[in-house]
């Protein structure tokens, strides 16, 4: 086979719930957004809800209806793009939960389906989703009369807990949810994280849940495995890739992987970052290419039939580092090429 083999382990995927659920005496839901963030929502779901997850949160209402056919009803499904123009019939269908984030998402949610639980997103100073303070005094108390499931908020800078967005941005979702009396919510990863005070009534995770940083005691999730196709001799002097980008100082073995930036090993790792045979660690050598790497194996006696990029010796993150980038961007870009197998599946 030549394409790669990502490993997801869901036992570790619940038990980081369990581990981030711990740190709280409130609810914890899952973000299972941008498809479980790459591993497959389905999968990520179903496991959780074994481990007690009932509450998750998807990005958009297509997602929502993906989610719903998976997991059946009983469990609530949030959305934090609230209702958009065209998301009336998945709403209604997949008994979705849009968190409205406008006065005009009020009133599109309320003529569509009058008497469908809804909850709402309070912009608390990230300016990016979600009613200002002014929208939100003037719908509040309508709002409250209706069936409101939850109010939430987001943290801009949760993962750097010293920053002082964290205390403003939870002084003000303090201050415009004072009195409320349904749940509320403003913790993600990095809130729980933050301790008690973010986190409100329900804590909603993603990233941790899937091995990432800020959650650094994180039990890792993935593997990627890359097969090895070819090896070959070069000598000092000769030229390896495109561009003919890495040149050999030495007489050097180069293995050929298959996967590149199709499968979301992005360009910017080339020269740079390290692929593991067992505990010994390979660098690419020259540009990485659509479907193909070349690696520097020279140090190896005998090359295996695959080398890892993600594992144990080298996270989510640590890959990111070497790609100016987020253990997110990295995860939710693993491309669709890779053969996904899952553990911790059986029922
Ligand atoms: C993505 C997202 C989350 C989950 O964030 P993580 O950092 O992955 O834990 C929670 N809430 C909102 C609004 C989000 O967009």
């Amino acid at each position: 086979m030549a394409t790669g083999t990502l490993h997801i382990d869901l036992d570790a995927i619940a038990a980081n719930w369990a581990a981030l659920d711990a740190k709280t005496s409130v609810e914890t839901a899952a973000v299972v957004k941008a498809d479980g963030y790459g591993l497959r929502a389905d999968k990520v779901a179903l496991r959780l809800t074994r481990a007690g997850v009932r509450r998750f949160f998807v990005a958009t209402a297509e997602e929502g209806i993906r989610l719903r056919a998976a997991l059946g009803h009983g469990f609530e499904i949030n959305v934090f793009s609230g209702h958009m123009d065209g998301d009336t019939p998945l709403i209604r269908e997949a008994g979705l939960i849009p968190m409205l984030n406008s006065a005009e998402q009020v009133t599109r949610h309320r003529v569509a389906l009058p008497g469908a639980a809804y909850g709402v997103q309070l912009d608390s100073g990230m300016n990016r989703l979600g009613m200002e303070p002014a929208d939100w005094a003037t719908l509040r108390s309508d709002l409250e009369a209706g069936p409101l499931t939850l109010v939430m908020s987001h943290l801009a800078c949760a993962d750097e807990p010293a920053h002082p967005m964290n205390p403003a941005q939870l002084a003000c979702f303090t201050e415009m949810t004072a009195g409320v009396t349904v749940p509320r919510s403003l913790a993600a990863t990095g809130g729980v994280l933050l301790g008690p005070d973010y986190q409100f009534d329900l804590c909603r995770p993603g990233v941790g849940l899937y091995g990432g940083f800020p959650f650094a005691d994180a039990t890792p999730v993935v593997r990627l495995s890359l097969p090895v196709i070819q090896v070959r001799d070069v000598s000092a002097g000769e030229t390896v890739g495109y561009g003919a980008g890495w040149t050999a100082e030495r007489k050097s073995k180069i293995a050929t992987l298959s996967a590149g930036y199709a499968d979301g090993l992005i360009r910017y790792m080339s020269d740079k970052a390290l692929l593991w045979a067992g505990d010994t660690p390979c660098k690419l050598a020259g540009r990485v290419s659509m479907d193909l790497l070349t690696v520097d194996v020279s140090t190896l006696d005998e090359v295996p039939d695959h080398l890892d990029i993600l594992g144990p010796h080298q996270t989510v993150d640590q890959l990111a580092d070497e790609a100016a980038t987020i253990g997110y961007e990295i995860l939710t870009s693993l491309g669709p090429r890779y053969a996904r197998r899952y553990s911790g599946d059986a029922a």
